[in-house]
C-alpha cells in the first residue's frame, strides 16, 4: 500500500514536473507583433525627418529601424519565437530590411486590408507600437494626427476622436490581442492612458513643445527605454486585456477638403454628416479599416 502510494506520488510529480516544462516553454513561446510609426522616435519633429525628400530622412531611417530592433530585444530577452513588424509610416518602406534584426519579418508597402496591423491575427500574445503619435485632438502634440494630416481633420471610432493608436488596438483587440506598450511623446502616450488603458505601458521619448518641436532624450537612450520597457511588459503579459470596440463599428471622418466627402457620400453605404464628414459603419473593426483603406487611397487632389 505504502508502496503503491509512493508510486503514485512520482507519477503525480513528475507529472507536475512535466506540466511545469511544456507550460514553461509555452510562456517562453511569446509571440509578439510590432507596427512601427516615425513621428514618435526620438528627435523626430517635422517633414525633414519624416518625408523621403527630407534632409534627414535617411538618418531617421536608421532611427527608426533601431528603435523598432529596441523592442525585438526586449522581445527575444522574454522568450519571443515569433516576431512580425508591420512598417506602418507613409508609404509603409521607412525601416531598413537589411539593418531589422533577422529574427523578426517585416511587413512593407500598402494599401493592405489592415493597414498599420497589417500581418496581426489571433497567433500573437502581444501588441506593440513604436514611434506613435496623438491625434488631432490633443494640443501642443508632435505631428499630431490621424492618418493622414493633409487630408484628415478628424477620425472619429464610434463617436470617439480615434487616434491612430486606438484604431490599431481596437484591431488587436478584434483577434484578442493586447498592446502592451507604446512609446512616442508623452502627449502621445497621455492620450493612450486617457482613452484605451492605463496599464499600457508607456515609453516616453520625447516631451512635446509644440506641433513641431519637442526635447527630445539621445537615440541611444530611447532605444535602451525600448529595450528595458518591453521586457517589463512582456513580463507581465498576461495582466493585460485585449482593447475591444463594439460590433457593428461606425467610423465618422472629417476631410480637411469638402469635395473628398462629396464625392465619397456617392457610394450607397456611406453617409454624409455635414459638409466635410462622411459615416461608414462595418460589421467589425476590420470591415471598417478595410474601407479606411479604400479612402485613404482614393485621393480627389483638390
Ligand atoms: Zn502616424
Amino acid at each position: 500500500m505504502r508502496r503503491a502510494i509512493s508510486k503514485l506520488a512520482v507519477a503525480l510529480v513528475s507529472l507536475f514536473v512535466f506540466t511545469g516544462i511544456a507550460f514553461g516553454q509555452e510562456r517562453k513561446g511569446l509571440r509578439v507583433f510590432i507596427s512601427a510609426d516615425m513621428e514618435g522616435v526620438a528627435g523626430a519633429v517635422d517633414a525633414e525627418q519624416l518625408l523621403p525628400t527630407g534632409m534627414d530622412y535617411p538618418l531617421f531611417r536608421k532611427l527608426l529601424t533601431a528603435e523598432v530592433n529596441a523592442a525585438i530585444e526586449g522581445a527575444l530577452a522574454e522568450g519571443a519565437d515569433k516576431i512580425t513588424v508591420a512598417d506602418s509610416h507613409g508609404e509603409e518602406l521607412s525601416i531598413l530590411p537589411d539593418e531589422l534584426n533577422p529574427k523578426a519579418r517585416l511587413v512593407r508597402s500598402g494599401p493592405r486590408p489592415l493597414g498599420m496591423m497589417e500581418g496581426i491575427d489571433q497567433g500573437f500574445d502581444a501588441a506593440i507600437l513604436i514611434g506613435f503619435h496623438a491625434s488631432i485632438n490633443t494640443p501642443q502634440a508632435v505631428r499630431a494626427h490621424t492618418l493622414s494630416s493633409a487630408r484628415y481633420f478628424d477620425v472619429r471610432l464610434n463617436g470617439k476622436h480615434a487616434s491612430e493608436a486606438m484604431l490599431c488596438a481596437a484591431i488587436a483587440g478584434q483577434f484578442g490581442v493586447p498592446v502592451v506598450l507604446v512609446s512616442g511623446d508623452d502627449k502621445a502616450i497621455e492620450e493612450v492612458h486617457q482613452t484605451i488603458d492605463p496599464g499600457i505601458e508607456g515609453v516616453v521619448v520625447k516631451r512635446a513643445l509644440g506641433y513641431e518641436s519637442a526635447e527630445s532624450v539621445s537615440p541611444q537612450v530611447a532605444q535602451s527605454m525600448i529595450r528595458d520597457g518591453t521586457e517589463k511588459a512582456l513580463a507581465r503579459v498576461g495582466t493585460f486585456h485585449p482593447y475591444v470596440v463594439s460590433k457593428p463599428t461606425t467610423i465618422e471622418v472629417t476631410f480637411k477638403s469638402m469635395i473628398n466627402a462629396e464625392i465619397l457620400a456617392f457610394l450607397p453605404y456611406v453617409t454624409r454628416e455635414d459638409g466635410a464628414t462622411i459615416r461608414f459603419t462595418g460589421k467589425d473593426i476590420l470591415e471598417v479599416e478595410r474601407f479606411m483603406q479604400v479612402v485613404g487611397s482614393y485621393d480627389s487632389n483638390k
